[in-house]
Protein backbone atom coordinates (compact mmCIF):
# COMPACT_ATOMS: atom_id res chain seq x y z
CA UNK A 1 0.00 0.00 0.00
CA UNK A 2 1.43 3.32 -0.70
CA UNK A 3 1.69 6.20 1.90
CA UNK A 4 -0.33 8.80 2.68
CA UNK A 5 -0.26 12.58 4.02
CA UNK A 6 -2.52 15.28 3.74
CA UNK A 7 0.14 17.61 1.67
CA UNK A 8 3.10 15.95 -0.33
CA UNK A 9 5.68 18.93 -0.57
CA UNK A 10 8.05 18.36 -3.61
CA UNK A 11 11.48 19.99 -3.21
CA UNK A 12 13.69 20.47 0.65
CA UNK A 13 14.71 23.86 -0.44
CA UNK A 14 14.61 26.53 2.09
CA UNK A 15 10.64 26.67 0.31
CA UNK A 16 9.63 23.34 0.70
CA UNK A 17 11.01 23.39 4.23
CA UNK A 18 9.28 26.58 5.18
CA UNK A 19 5.95 25.20 4.26
CA UNK A 20 6.91 22.00 5.61
CA UNK A 21 7.55 24.14 9.08
CA UNK A 22 4.45 25.84 8.88
CA UNK A 23 1.88 23.16 7.83
CA UNK A 24 3.24 20.70 10.74
CA UNK A 25 2.99 23.61 13.18
CA UNK A 26 -1.43 23.81 11.99
CA UNK A 27 -1.31 20.13 12.95
CA UNK A 28 -1.13 18.78 9.05
CA UNK A 29 0.61 15.85 8.17
CA UNK A 30 3.06 16.91 5.43
CA UNK A 31 5.21 15.02 3.39
CA UNK A 32 8.16 16.11 2.19
CA UNK A 33 10.17 14.44 -0.86
CA UNK A 34 13.92 15.47 -2.34
CA UNK A 35 15.58 13.63 -5.00
CA UNK A 36 18.73 14.96 -3.66
CA UNK A 37 19.32 16.20 -0.22
CA UNK A 38 17.90 19.15 2.21
CA UNK A 39 19.24 22.48 0.48
CA UNK A 40 20.88 20.69 -2.43
CA UNK A 41 19.33 23.32 -5.35
CA UNK A 42 19.72 27.00 -5.27
CA UNK A 43 18.99 27.44 -1.49
CA UNK A 44 22.62 25.44 -0.57
CA UNK A 45 23.87 28.10 -3.40
CA UNK A 46 22.51 31.20 -2.19
CA UNK A 47 24.39 34.38 -1.18
CA UNK A 48 22.23 34.64 1.78
CA UNK A 49 21.69 38.44 1.52
CA UNK A 50 18.97 40.05 3.73
CA UNK A 51 17.40 43.33 2.78
CA UNK A 52 13.89 44.97 2.88
CA UNK A 53 14.52 47.36 0.04
CA UNK A 54 12.32 46.55 -3.05
CA UNK A 55 10.07 48.07 -5.13
CA UNK A 56 6.81 45.95 -4.65
CA UNK A 57 5.62 46.85 -1.42
CA UNK A 58 4.41 42.84 -0.88
CA UNK A 59 7.70 41.55 -0.86
CA UNK A 60 9.10 44.14 1.29
CA UNK A 61 6.43 43.21 3.62
CA UNK A 62 7.61 39.56 2.93
CA UNK A 63 11.00 40.31 3.76
CA UNK A 64 10.60 42.20 6.78
CA UNK A 65 8.52 39.49 8.53
CA UNK A 66 10.88 36.93 7.86
CA UNK A 67 14.04 38.75 8.73
CA UNK A 68 14.09 37.69 12.50
CA UNK A 69 13.61 34.60 11.62
CA UNK A 70 16.69 33.26 9.68
CA UNK A 71 19.26 30.82 11.16
CA UNK A 72 22.99 32.65 11.93
CA UNK A 73 21.78 35.69 10.82
CA UNK A 74 24.47 38.29 10.88
CA UNK A 75 23.75 41.80 10.95
CA UNK A 76 26.31 43.75 8.91
CA UNK A 77 23.65 46.56 8.08
CA UNK A 78 22.91 47.15 4.06
CA UNK A 79 22.92 49.98 1.99
CA UNK A 80 21.00 50.12 -1.62
CA UNK A 81 23.19 52.34 -3.59
CA UNK A 82 21.41 53.95 -7.04
CA UNK A 83 22.62 56.09 -9.66
CA UNK A 84 21.39 59.52 -9.67
CA UNK A 85 18.67 59.34 -12.12
CA UNK A 86 17.09 56.66 -9.82
CA UNK A 87 17.06 58.77 -7.05
CA UNK A 88 13.24 59.77 -7.12
CA UNK A 89 12.11 56.31 -6.93
CA UNK A 90 14.41 55.40 -4.40
CA UNK A 91 12.84 58.19 -2.01
CA UNK A 92 9.72 56.89 -3.09
CA UNK A 93 10.35 53.34 -1.95
CA UNK A 94 12.30 54.17 1.24
CA UNK A 95 8.57 56.03 2.33
CA UNK A 96 6.77 52.84 1.53
CA UNK A 97 9.13 50.97 3.43
CA UNK A 98 9.36 52.91 6.26
CA UNK A 99 5.18 52.69 5.80
CA UNK A 100 5.42 49.30 5.98
CA UNK A 101 7.63 49.40 9.52
CA UNK A 102 11.15 49.28 7.80
CA UNK A 103 14.40 50.06 9.80
CA UNK A 104 15.75 52.68 6.51
CA UNK A 105 16.47 55.79 5.61
CA UNK A 106 17.66 57.65 2.80
CA UNK A 107 21.49 58.55 3.09
CA UNK A 108 23.89 61.11 1.36
CA UNK A 109 27.00 60.06 -0.39
CA UNK A 110 29.07 61.77 3.15
CA UNK A 111 27.26 59.15 5.14
CA UNK A 112 27.70 56.32 2.32
CA UNK A 113 31.80 56.94 3.31
CA UNK A 114 31.13 56.79 7.15
CA UNK A 115 29.73 53.22 6.67
CA UNK A 116 31.53 51.92 3.64
CA UNK A 117 35.22 53.57 4.38
CA UNK A 118 37.12 53.71 1.78
CA UNK A 119 34.21 53.47 -0.90
CA UNK A 120 34.83 55.59 -4.60
CA UNK A 121 31.38 57.56 -4.64
CA UNK A 122 30.31 60.69 -6.13
CA UNK A 123 28.62 63.46 -4.32
CA UNK A 124 25.72 63.14 -6.26
CA UNK A 125 24.64 59.33 -5.58
CA UNK A 126 23.13 58.45 -2.32
CA UNK A 127 21.53 55.30 -0.84
CA UNK A 128 18.66 53.51 0.86
CA UNK A 129 20.76 52.17 4.72
CA UNK A 130 19.09 49.13 6.36
CA UNK A 131 20.89 49.34 10.00
CA UNK A 132 19.46 45.58 10.61
CA UNK A 133 19.40 43.66 7.73
CA UNK A 134 22.79 41.65 6.89
CA UNK A 135 22.91 37.98 6.00
CA UNK A 136 21.91 34.63 6.87
CA UNK A 137 23.25 30.70 6.57
CA UNK A 138 20.85 29.51 4.04
CA UNK A 139 21.75 25.61 4.42
CA UNK A 140 21.35 26.01 8.59
CA UNK A 141 18.08 27.90 8.09
CA UNK A 142 16.52 25.29 6.05
CA UNK A 143 18.13 22.62 8.13
CA UNK A 144 16.40 24.13 10.85
CA UNK A 145 12.93 24.48 9.41
CA UNK A 146 12.84 21.03 7.85
CA UNK A 147 14.21 19.44 11.77
CA UNK A 148 11.29 21.73 13.28
CA UNK A 149 8.86 20.35 10.50
CA UNK A 150 9.59 16.51 11.56
CA UNK A 151 9.62 17.48 15.14
CA UNK A 152 6.08 18.43 14.84
CA UNK A 153 5.43 15.48 12.73
CA UNK A 154 6.18 16.04 9.13
CA UNK A 155 8.41 13.28 7.20
CA UNK A 156 10.85 13.99 5.03
CA UNK A 157 12.30 11.42 2.33
CA UNK A 158 15.42 12.57 0.40
CA UNK A 159 16.96 10.66 -2.25
CA UNK A 160 13.23 10.27 -3.77
CA UNK A 161 12.49 12.24 -7.03
CA UNK A 162 9.16 12.36 -8.32
CA UNK A 163 9.26 11.57 -11.75
CA UNK A 164 4.62 13.11 -12.12
CA UNK A 165 2.24 13.90 -10.14
CA UNK A 166 -1.06 11.68 -10.22
CA UNK A 167 -4.36 12.96 -10.79
CA UNK A 168 -7.88 11.26 -11.05
CA UNK A 169 -10.78 13.02 -12.51
CA UNK A 170 -9.22 16.53 -12.64
CA UNK A 171 -7.89 16.02 -8.59
CA UNK A 172 -4.63 15.70 -7.30
CA UNK A 173 -4.50 11.91 -5.63
CA UNK A 174 -0.47 12.03 -5.02
CA UNK A 175 2.56 11.05 -7.10
CA UNK A 176 4.54 8.50 -8.81
CA UNK A 177 8.70 8.53 -7.60
CA UNK A 178 11.97 6.84 -7.71
CA UNK A 179 10.82 5.15 -4.39
CA UNK A 180 6.91 4.34 -5.69
CA UNK A 181 3.54 6.12 -5.36
CA UNK A 182 2.63 8.44 -2.52
CA UNK A 183 -0.65 9.32 -2.34
CA UNK A 184 -2.20 12.94 -0.64
CA UNK A 185 -4.95 15.17 -2.04
CA UNK A 186 -2.89 18.25 -2.41
CA UNK A 187 0.70 18.29 -3.77
CA UNK A 188 2.64 21.62 -3.93
CA UNK A 189 5.92 22.10 -6.61
CA UNK A 190 8.35 23.56 -4.46
CA UNK A 191 11.07 22.42 -7.23
CA UNK A 192 13.01 25.31 -7.72
CA UNK A 193 14.80 25.36 -11.39
CA UNK A 194 12.83 21.98 -12.07
CA UNK A 195 9.45 23.16 -10.92
CA UNK A 196 8.27 23.60 -14.46
CA UNK A 197 9.11 19.65 -15.08
CA UNK A 198 7.01 18.96 -12.27
CA UNK A 199 3.91 21.11 -13.48
CA UNK A 200 4.78 19.69 -17.05
CA UNK A 201 3.40 16.24 -15.21
CA UNK A 202 -0.24 18.16 -14.64
CA UNK A 203 -0.18 19.67 -17.94
CA UNK A 204 0.79 23.40 -17.08
CA UNK A 205 3.30 24.84 -18.99
CA UNK A 206 5.22 27.34 -16.77
CA UNK A 207 6.70 30.93 -18.21
CA UNK A 208 9.59 29.49 -15.91
CA UNK A 209 13.14 30.08 -17.28
CA UNK A 210 16.56 28.60 -15.80
CA UNK A 211 18.52 31.33 -14.35
CA UNK A 212 22.16 30.47 -13.70
CA UNK A 213 24.06 32.80 -10.97
CA UNK A 214 27.94 33.29 -10.36
CA UNK A 215 29.66 33.93 -6.97
CA UNK A 216 33.03 34.67 -5.95
CA UNK A 217 34.40 34.71 -2.78
CA UNK A 218 37.67 37.29 -2.38
CA UNK A 219 40.14 37.13 0.66
CA UNK A 220 40.27 40.78 2.38
CA UNK A 221 43.73 41.76 3.24
CA UNK A 222 43.95 41.84 7.34
CA UNK A 223 43.69 45.47 7.28
CA UNK A 224 40.41 45.57 5.53
CA UNK A 225 37.47 45.23 8.05
CA UNK A 226 34.39 42.96 7.68
CA UNK A 227 31.64 45.77 5.98
CA UNK A 228 28.09 46.23 5.04
CA UNK A 229 26.78 44.50 2.49
CA UNK A 230 25.48 46.66 -0.63
CA UNK A 231 24.13 46.13 -3.80
CA UNK A 232 25.13 48.99 -6.10
CA UNK A 233 22.76 49.23 -9.38
CA UNK A 234 24.89 51.54 -11.15
CA UNK A 235 27.82 49.35 -11.30
CA UNK A 236 25.51 46.00 -11.33
CA UNK A 237 27.16 43.88 -8.47
CA UNK A 238 26.37 43.08 -4.57
CA UNK A 239 28.61 42.11 -2.19
CA UNK A 240 28.77 41.26 1.72
CA UNK A 241 31.70 40.00 4.14
CA UNK A 242 31.56 36.39 4.43
CA UNK A 243 32.73 35.73 8.30
CA UNK A 244 35.76 37.20 9.35
CA UNK A 245 38.19 37.28 6.12
CA UNK A 246 36.28 36.90 3.12
CA UNK A 247 34.15 38.97 1.02
CA UNK A 248 31.25 37.51 -1.16
CA UNK A 249 30.96 39.46 -4.34
CA UNK A 250 28.49 38.33 -7.47
CA UNK A 251 26.86 40.33 -10.42
CA UNK A 252 23.48 41.49 -12.00
CA UNK A 253 24.15 41.33 -15.79
CA UNK A 254 25.80 38.26 -17.58
CA UNK A 255 23.65 35.66 -15.64
CA UNK A 256 22.19 32.54 -18.39
CA UNK A 257 18.53 32.01 -18.94
CA UNK A 258 16.84 29.25 -20.45
CA UNK A 259 19.91 26.65 -19.43
CA UNK A 260 18.98 22.82 -17.85
CA UNK A 261 18.36 22.64 -14.38
CA UNK A 262 21.00 19.45 -14.28
CA UNK A 263 23.73 21.52 -15.53
CA UNK A 264 26.63 21.21 -13.27
CA UNK A 265 26.65 24.44 -10.72
CA UNK A 266 30.73 24.12 -9.08
CA UNK A 267 31.80 26.03 -11.36
CA UNK A 268 31.95 29.66 -12.42
CA UNK A 269 31.63 30.68 -16.07
CA UNK A 270 35.46 31.27 -17.82
CA UNK A 271 35.95 35.00 -17.09
CA UNK A 272 33.22 35.54 -14.01
CA UNK A 273 36.25 35.66 -11.59
CA UNK A 274 38.21 38.64 -13.70
CA UNK A 275 34.36 40.69 -14.12
CA UNK A 276 33.87 40.39 -10.47
CA UNK A 277 37.37 41.51 -9.24
CA UNK A 278 36.93 44.32 -11.68
CA UNK A 279 33.37 45.61 -10.44
CA UNK A 280 34.52 45.42 -6.27
CA UNK A 281 37.81 47.42 -7.32
CA UNK A 282 35.89 49.81 -9.26
CA UNK A 283 33.83 50.91 -5.83
CA UNK A 284 36.58 49.85 -3.31
CA UNK A 285 39.83 50.70 -4.66
CA UNK A 286 41.62 48.81 -1.84
CA UNK A 287 40.43 45.23 -2.63
CA UNK A 288 42.74 45.84 -5.68
CA UNK A 289 45.12 44.33 -2.96
CA UNK A 290 42.56 41.19 -2.55
CA UNK A 291 43.58 37.45 -3.30
CA UNK A 292 40.76 35.00 -5.33
CA UNK A 293 39.61 32.56 -2.56
CA UNK A 294 36.83 30.22 -4.84
CA UNK A 295 33.77 30.88 -6.82
CA UNK A 296 30.86 29.07 -7.87
CA UNK A 297 27.57 28.67 -9.38
CA UNK A 298 24.01 28.21 -8.98
CA UNK A 299 20.46 28.01 -10.76
CA UNK A 300 17.40 29.14 -9.55
CA UNK A 301 13.28 29.19 -11.56
CA UNK A 302 13.10 32.59 -13.14
CA UNK A 303 9.98 34.00 -14.29
CA UNK A 304 9.50 36.56 -16.78
CA UNK A 305 8.90 39.63 -14.10
CA UNK A 306 11.50 38.23 -11.67
CA UNK A 307 8.62 37.54 -9.16
CA UNK A 308 7.37 33.96 -7.65
CA UNK A 309 4.72 32.30 -8.80
CA UNK A 310 2.70 30.76 -5.93
CA UNK A 311 -1.21 29.66 -5.19
CA UNK A 312 -3.36 26.89 -6.91
CA UNK A 313 -2.50 26.09 -10.73
CA UNK A 314 -4.28 23.19 -12.78
CA UNK A 315 -6.01 20.19 -10.87
CA UNK A 316 -8.27 20.73 -7.81
CA UNK A 317 -5.25 19.97 -5.11
CA UNK A 318 -2.11 21.47 -6.92
CA UNK A 319 -0.29 24.32 -5.97
CA UNK A 320 2.78 26.18 -6.98
CA UNK A 321 5.15 27.37 -4.84
CA UNK A 322 8.54 28.51 -7.41
CA UNK A 323 9.78 30.84 -9.43
CA UNK A 324 11.85 32.63 -6.86
CA UNK A 325 13.77 34.23 -9.72
CA UNK A 326 17.00 34.64 -7.62
CA UNK A 327 15.52 36.69 -4.55
CA UNK A 328 13.63 34.14 -2.88
CA UNK A 329 15.63 33.10 0.09
CA UNK A 330 14.57 35.81 2.82
CA UNK A 331 11.07 35.77 2.10
CA UNK A 332 10.97 32.02 2.51
CA UNK A 333 9.70 31.72 6.37
CA UNK A 334 6.91 34.39 5.78
CA UNK A 335 5.96 33.07 2.32
CA UNK A 336 5.68 29.39 4.25
CA UNK A 337 3.66 30.64 6.99
CA UNK A 338 1.08 32.73 4.79
CA UNK A 339 0.59 29.97 1.65
CA UNK A 340 -0.05 27.14 4.75
CA UNK A 341 -2.96 29.75 5.92
CA UNK A 342 -4.27 29.35 2.06
CA UNK A 343 -3.76 25.74 1.86
CA UNK A 344 -5.42 24.82 5.20
CA UNK A 345 -8.34 27.82 5.30
CA UNK A 346 -8.82 28.56 1.58
CA UNK A 347 -7.23 31.00 -0.74
CA UNK A 348 -9.20 33.61 0.87
CA UNK A 349 -7.77 33.42 4.07
CA UNK A 350 -4.89 35.39 3.52
CA UNK A 351 -4.20 38.23 0.82
CA UNK A 352 -1.06 38.52 1.12
CA UNK A 353 0.19 35.94 -1.66
CA UNK A 354 -2.60 36.68 -4.26
CA UNK A 355 -0.04 39.10 -6.41
CA UNK A 356 2.06 36.05 -6.65
CA UNK A 357 -0.69 34.05 -8.56
CA UNK A 358 -0.01 32.46 -11.65
CA UNK A 359 -2.44 33.84 -13.95
CA UNK A 360 -0.87 37.38 -14.09
CA UNK A 361 1.44 36.23 -17.05
CA UNK A 362 -1.64 35.30 -19.42
CA UNK A 363 -3.61 37.98 -18.73
CA UNK A 364 -0.89 40.60 -19.38
CA UNK A 365 -0.40 41.73 -16.02
CA UNK A 366 2.92 41.31 -14.54
CA UNK A 367 4.03 42.18 -11.01
CA UNK A 368 5.88 45.96 -11.42
CA UNK A 369 6.39 48.20 -8.26
CA UNK A 370 5.21 51.97 -7.91
CA UNK A 371 8.50 53.24 -8.34
CA UNK A 372 10.02 50.71 -10.51
CA UNK A 373 14.00 50.13 -10.96
CA UNK A 374 13.78 47.78 -13.81
CA UNK A 375 14.63 44.10 -13.71
CA UNK A 376 17.30 43.20 -10.90
CA UNK A 377 18.87 40.84 -13.25
CA UNK A 378 19.88 41.49 -17.16
C1 LIG B 1 23.88 31.67 -6.50
C2 LIG B 1 22.60 32.18 -5.88
C3 LIG B 1 22.62 33.28 -5.02
C4 LIG B 1 21.44 33.73 -4.44
N1 LIG B 1 21.48 34.77 -3.54
C5 LIG B 1 20.34 35.15 -2.87
C6 LIG B 1 20.39 36.15 -1.87
O1 LIG B 1 21.45 36.71 -1.58
N2 LIG B 1 19.24 36.46 -1.21
C7 LIG B 1 18.04 35.87 -1.52
O2 LIG B 1 17.03 36.21 -0.90
N3 LIG B 1 17.96 34.92 -2.48
C8 LIG B 1 19.08 34.54 -3.15
N4 LIG B 1 19.03 33.57 -4.11
C9 LIG B 1 17.74 32.96 -4.42
C10 LIG B 1 17.34 31.91 -3.41
O3 LIG B 1 18.45 31.19 -2.99
C11 LIG B 1 16.30 31.00 -4.07
O4 LIG B 1 15.22 31.81 -4.56
C12 LIG B 1 15.74 30.00 -3.07
O5 LIG B 1 16.79 29.31 -2.42
C13 LIG B 1 14.84 29.03 -3.80
O6 LIG B 1 14.43 28.03 -2.90
P1 LIG B 1 13.49 26.87 -3.37
O7 LIG B 1 13.17 26.07 -2.19
O8 LIG B 1 12.37 27.46 -4.19
O9 LIG B 1 14.36 26.05 -4.47
P2 LIG B 1 15.62 25.08 -4.28
O10 LIG B 1 16.48 25.46 -3.17
O11 LIG B 1 16.23 24.96 -5.64
O12 LIG B 1 14.93 23.71 -3.89
C14 LIG B 1 14.25 22.89 -4.81
C15 LIG B 1 14.50 21.44 -4.40
O13 LIG B 1 13.67 20.61 -5.18
C16 LIG B 1 14.36 19.41 -5.43
N5 LIG B 1 13.70 18.77 -6.58
C17 LIG B 1 13.64 19.23 -7.85
N6 LIG B 1 12.94 18.40 -8.64
C18 LIG B 1 12.52 17.38 -7.85
C19 LIG B 1 11.76 16.21 -8.08
N7 LIG B 1 11.27 15.93 -9.29
N8 LIG B 1 11.55 15.35 -7.04
C20 LIG B 1 12.04 15.64 -5.80
N9 LIG B 1 12.78 16.74 -5.53
C21 LIG B 1 13.01 17.60 -6.53
C22 LIG B 1 15.78 19.86 -5.70
O14 LIG B 1 16.73 18.83 -5.53
C23 LIG B 1 15.94 20.99 -4.69
O15 LIG B 1 16.52 20.56 -3.48
C24 LIG B 1 20.20 33.09 -4.73
C25 LIG B 1 20.17 32.00 -5.60
C26 LIG B 1 21.35 31.53 -6.17
C27 LIG B 1 21.30 30.35 -7.10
Amino acid sequence: MSETAEVIIIGAGVHGASLAFHLAERGVRALVLEKATVAAGATGRSSGMVRMHYDVEAEARLAWRTHAGEARFTGVGFLQMVPPHELGPLRANVAMQQRVGIATSVVDADEVRRLLPGISIEDDQAAAFEPLSGYADPTQTTTSLMAGAVARGARLVQGCAVHAVRTAQGKVVGVSTSRGDFDAPVVVDAAGAWAGRVAASVGLELPLNVWRHDVAYVQRPPDIPRHIGFIDFLNAFYSRPEGESLTLVALEDGNPLQGDPDAPVDAAAVGFIERAAERVVRRLPQFARAGIHSAHSGQDGITPDQHPIIGPAGPDGFWLDCGFSGTGFKIAPAVGASLAQLIVDGPTANPDLALYRLERFAEGKPIVGEHPYGPIWY
